[in-house]
């Protein structure tokens, strides 16, 4: 079985500046880039133009961001697999790493592999109808297009990000709707207290949206009254799903500890180790809060260094 000091789990932001460094730190350093789990480079490869990633004033497409990281950690001799991870055996070491064709083993192992924003099957909300053409799941990466400009706005969800991003989404929209499937919301008092009294933002309770039409954009939205069946159309411009994210640690079963919604625990706050010596953790897979792609590069780098640190105390 082939054996590496450092194999890579994930290739978003995060997976690829842990292997830059690491590669850079001559470690040769192997990453699974996934096949099936998606595209490679992560969330970012779904979204268009991405204009808060520093150093480039102008923005720049989030596949040619992703695309310039993966040829920046190919460069300094990351060996890429285009494979999907299926299991890892952490109960020993060496560490064993099961892709779709592939088994390997390794010294040090950086899980990478991110979050998927939660979607809801709703009838025009999917690729074949208006997802990125109005419909997103991520106000912070998308809500500055023009298309929302002075438009109306639905965010769907009832949790703290959905309550943050209405209240983001005021700068952009003419007026923003939570659309909540309850009669209470699920964020904390304070977050929700912004929202609820702020002028721009208006609830509607005990709602679902049905249909999302448009032409080559969002046009409209269907909404439903859970509790009454009513339907009504509203005219719309965009629909943001806030439904949450789910960690994607499948592959784990269960082998490292993740908090009560899955994230993946780190060790020590402020590091990347895991409750597992030579197990690392960095992107998304590991954070609830920031979530955002120069987060996930910047604990990408610090999941090689603690990886390097670590290799040489072990004298690895
Ligand atoms: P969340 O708390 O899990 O909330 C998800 C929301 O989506 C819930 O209101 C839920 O409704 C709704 N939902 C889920 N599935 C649905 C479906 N199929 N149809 C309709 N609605 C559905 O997720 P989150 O808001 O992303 O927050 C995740 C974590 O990050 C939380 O711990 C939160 O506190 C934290 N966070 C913190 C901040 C901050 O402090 N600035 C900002 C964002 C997030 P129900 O309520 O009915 O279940």
């Amino acid at each position: 079985m082939n054996h590496n000091k450092v194999i890579i789990i994930g290739s978003g932001p995060a997976g690829y500046t842990a292997a830059l460094y690491t590669a850079r730190a001559n470690l040769s350093p192997l990453l699974f880039e996934g096949f099936f789990s998606g595209p490679a480079g992560g969330q970012l490869m779904l979204t268009t133009d991405v204009e808060n990633y520093p150093g480039f004033p102008q923005g720049i497409e989030g596949a040619e961001l992703m695309n310039a990281f993966r040829k920046q950690c190919e460069r300094f001799g990351t060996t890429l697999l285009t494979e999907d991870v299926s299991s890892v055996d952490l109960s020993s070491h060496p560490f064993k790493v099961t892709g779709s064709k592939t088994t390997l083993t390794c010294d040090a192992l950086i899980i990478a592999t991110g979050a998927t924003a939660k979607r809801l099957d709703i009838p025009g909300a999917g690729e074949e109808g208006f997802w990125q053409k109005g419909v997103t799941a991520c106000a912070v990466c998308d809500g500055a297009m023009p298309i929302f400009r002075n438009k109306e706005l639905f965010v769907i969800g009832g949790g703290d990000s959905a309550v943050e991003e209405a209240v983001f989404l005021t700068k952009y929209g003419s007026k923003v709707y939570i659309v909540h499937r309850r009669d209470q919301l699920r964020a904390s008092k304070i977050m929700a207290e912004r929202a609820l009294s702020h002028p721009k933002v208006e609830v509607l309770w005990d709602s679902v949206v049905t249909k999302i039409e448009g032409n080559k954009i969002v046009r409209s939205v269907t909404l439903k009254n859970v509790k009454t069946d009513q339907e009504t159309k509203h005219e719309a411009a965009g629909v943001f799903f806030a439904l949450g994210h789910t960690p994607n640690t499948a592959f784990l079963q269960g082998q490292l500890p993740t908090n009560e919604t899955g994230y993946l625990v780190i060790k020590k706050p402020g590091t990347t180790l895991t409750a597992i010596e030579g197990v690392f953790a960095c992107g998304d897979v590991q954070d609830p809060h920031y979530r955002q792609a120069v987060t996930a590069a910047g604990s990408g780098c610090m999941a090689a260094l603690d990886t390097e640190r670590w290799l040489t105390e072990k004298g690895l």
